[in-house]
Formats: structure tokens, C-alpha cells, sequence
């Protein structure tokens, strides 16, 4: 999954607390490289929905490959490196973060020279979680070997109907039986108030963020999909930390003075549109920039709800993080994904959803079993999908891209009243 830090586009909206995102992005790399460097403190990397609150209360600094992933797909150097993680057997058809970043590892490449560091930061201990996908694990089993370092983790439930109390229950298992291997590195036991306070501040980080998110319900959306994919780089890579949630209570009051002030991305919203699957990186500003030119905004999506996590509850910390990451829309079955779109679609007023089909990412696409054309169905929603991968830009064609968004907007303006902006619930 995640995210990258970049300058606001002309299509997107402008935000003050912008310079403090920057900063706490800077101050994160800066800070997991120092530790790493002067072994300060123990440096794990986790996997961006995976069981960080151990981390946190163990004293670990924390790195997300995935976010690195996202970099290099945002800065479009995972096509100049993909072909080196190829050549060792990794095929073009899999996760393309995995092949970005241990590309980049290869090739000695990393957008963060940006920060002055000259790659990802070197762990002492890798920790996934396989509720998002079995490529995490893989993924980090390179570096293990690369480095013989441990590799920790949990083997989750995937495709989920009903969360059920003995799927809770196995996960708490196994999360209980990583502590030993986690406070081994740590060099300390695991405090039990510590791990109180990392998973209170997940749950308020996470709460907040679902605010920031939910402003976009109102007309105009003050937050697109394309802003969110910025502004969500905390949620990500500090989960769990005060400085995560100081940030959304910035951003969130920003947001609140937009929607009193009527003040949305700027240009016109006739249509509002929700997005699911990945983002697609290195096309972030021309997409943002197509839609914002046919006076449409994609005021919601899946991906950016990813680090919402509503279960956490600091009075039963083990528990609540293990139904939290069996609740997860990825991983879940295609009846519970089919509700949680029509309720979004309701929620956000859309006017239609976008399906990016991300060719080398399957767990985030969700339109490979017919889902697109149920939804379709049953909510009287128009749909798109559109081809294409997160990072590997030769799964994307601009011009079929441009195409089928022109086409949809005029569908659009076919189905709907122009002057009410859309809106079907
Ligand atoms: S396969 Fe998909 S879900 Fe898994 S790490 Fe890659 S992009 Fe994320």
C-alpha cells in the first residue's frame, strides 16, 4: 500500500498544515536512518497494516517498505529498477512495490537521497503481517536472507465472510507468540501500559483520520483522493505515535473551516466520484489533473480507508489489534467488499465509482470477480475500470486512460442532473 510526500498540484486543493506534513515526513526517515546508523534504538520494518503498536511499545523505530514502495513508483525510478529484482526471479507479474524495492536495493537507487538518506535504513528485525497479502512476507524474506536477519510475523485469515471470535482468537495467538522474539531484539520486556498507550494512540490517530476523510462527504469535497494519498502519510508511517495524532487534529480543523466556508478542490465539482484500488504513483498529477478538467472530483476511495482501523481498543490491546486487522477491507470476502462500497458510494453521494485494476497488486483489485458489475446492479451506480499497476507504468496506457474517463464523464452528464452535481441515494 502506501504513500508518498509531494507538492500540492494546481488541480488539487492547497492546505496550510501541508509545511507540518513535510516536516513530520523529514523527521521520520531522518530519524528511523539515525537510529539505524548509530543503533540508537532497534529498528524494525512492519508492513503498513501490520501489528506496529508491539513496535511502538517496544521502543522500535519503524519503516515502511511499502511507503518506499510508493516513493519510488511517485518519483518513477521502480522503472528503472523493477528489471534487477526481475533478473533474480521475481516475476513482472507480482507485487510491483516488492520488485521497485528490492530493485532499488539492487541498483542502489532510493527517491530518499531526497532526505539525505541513501536507501531504506537497515533493520534488526522484520515483522508482516499476510493479512494484506501472502508478497509481504516473500518481500521481507529477501532482506532476511540478504541480511540474516529474523523475519516475525503473523499468518493471517484471508477472504473473510463474518469475522467470527475464533478467527480473533487464533490471530491474539499469534500475536502473543511474536512478543519473545520482538523483546529479544528490543533487548527489553514488553511493557504492558506501553502497549496501552501505542494502541490508544493508533485508535486516535485512526479516528481522526476517518474525520479528515468523512469531510469529504460534504459538497465540495474539501479533500480528494488525490490530496488524501498525501496527507495520509502519517496515518501510515507514525501509527501509534502523539505526533500522528497532533497532525490530524491540525489537518482535521483545517478541513472543518473549508466545509464551513463552502470551500472545496479548486474547480468545479459537477460530478463526485469514488475510487477503488491502488493508486496508480507515477500518474497521480495527470490524473488529478484530468478529472479536475472535466469539473470532477474523486471525493472518496477504499485505499486511503485502509488505515481506519475501528476495533483498536487500548483496554484489551492484543485482541482488539487482531480484530482490527481481520476487519480490513483486503481482507475480506466479496459479499461484506459489496456492502462497504454501496455504503461508501451512499455515504460520499457519488455519482460513480472508478475500479483501477492494478495489474501486478490483486489483493487490491476488486473487479476480477465480477464485483464491478454486481455493485453496478444493485446500486444503480455507473462504473469504470481502469487498467492499469501502481508503479509499473508499462501496465498503463495514458491515452486508453484519458479515453475511458472522457467517455465515463459523459455517461455521466447523460445520468445525471448536472446542476445537483450528481448524487443517487
Ligand atoms: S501485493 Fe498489493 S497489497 Fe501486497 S504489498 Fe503489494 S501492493 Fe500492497
Amino acid at each position: 500500500m502506501p504513500t508518498v510526500n509531494r507538492p500540492s498540484r494546481s488541480a488539487e486543493a492547497t492546505f496550510r498544515s501541508s509545511a507540518r506534513l513535510k516536516e513530520l515526513m523529514a523527521a521520520h526517515f531522518t530519524g528511523v536512518d539515525r537510529a539505524a546508523r548509530e543503533k540508537s534504538a532497534p529498528v524494525a520494518w512492519c508492513t503498513s497494516v501490520g501489528p506496529v503498536e508491539l513496535l511502538r511499545a517496544l521502543g522500535y523505530q519503524v519503516f515502511f517498505p511499502e511507503n518506499h514502495g510508493a516513493l519510488l513508483g511517485a518519483s518513477r525510478v521502480a522503472g528503472e529498477v523493477m528489471g534487477r529484482a526481475h533478473a533474480l526471479g521475481y516475476s513482472p507479474d507480482i507485487c510491483s512495490y516488492l520488485t521497485s524495492d528490492i530493485g532499488a536495493y539492487l541498483a542502489r537507487k532510493s527517491p530518499l537521497t531526497r532526505y539525505g538518506l541513501s536507501g531504506a535504513p537497515r533493520p534488526d528485525l522484520l515483522l508482516y503481517s499476510t493479512n494484506q497479502c501472502r508478497e509481504v512476507r516473500d518481500w521481507f524474506e529477501f532482506y532476511g536472507r540478504e541480511w540474516n536477519l529474523p523475519v516475525v510475523g503473523v499468518t493471517s485469515f484471508r477472504d473473510l465472510g463474518e469475522v467470527e471470535d475464533s478467527h480473533v482468537e487464533a490471530i491474539t495467538r499469534q500475536l502473543e507468540g511474536l512478543i519473545p522474539a520482538l523483546e529479544a531484539v528490543a533487548g527489553r520486556r514488553l511493557d504492558a501500559p506501553a502497549l496501552e498507550q501505542a494502541v490508544e494512540r493508533s485508535r486516535t490517530c485512526s479516528d481522526l483520520w476517518r474525520d479528515c476523510l468523512n469531510s469529504s462527504a460534504s459538497r465540495p469535497a474539501p479533500l480528494s483522493f488525490f490530496d488524501a494519498t498525501i496527507q495520509m502519510g502519517p496515518a501510515v508511517v507514525l501509527r501509534g505515535t502523539a505526533e500522528a495524532c497532533d497532525y490530524y487534529r491540525l489537518l482535521k480543523a483545517e478541513l472543518s473551516e473549508r466545509v464551513t466556508a463552502g470551500a472545496g478542490a479548486p474547480h468545479r465539482e459537477r460530478f463526485r466520484l469514488y475510487w477503488d484500488g491502488m493508486p496508480i504513483w507515477g500518474r497521480l498529477r495527470d490524473l488529478s489533473t484530468l478529472f479536475a478538467s472535466l469539473g470532477t472530483s474523486v471525493v472518496a476511495s477504499t485505499y486511503c480507508n485502509s488505515w481506519v482501523f475501528d476495533a483498536l481498543d487500548p483496554r484489551d490491546p492484543l485482541r482488539s489489534m487482531a480484530r482490527a486487522s481481520l476487519e480490513l477491507f483486503i481482507a475480506r470476502a466479496e459479499g461484506p467488499k459489496q456492502r462497504y462500497l454501496e455504503r461508501m458510494a451512499h455515504e460520499f453521494s457519488v455519482d460513480g465509482l472508478v475500479f483501477h485494476d492494478a495489474r501486478t497488486c490483486p489483493n487490491n483489485s476488486n473487479v476480477r470477480f465480477g464485483l464491478a458489475q454486481r455493485l453496478r446492479r444493485a446500486s444503480h451506480v455507473p462504473v469504470l475500470v481502469l487498467d492499469g499497476d501502481l508503479n509499473d507504468l508499462r501496465c498503463f496506457s495514458d491515452e486508453q486512460a484519458r479515453t475511458n474517463i472522457e467517455a465515463f464523464v459523459e455517461q455521466l452528464e447523460g445520468a445525471v442532473p448536472a446542476t445537483a452535481g450528481g448524487g443517487h441515494g
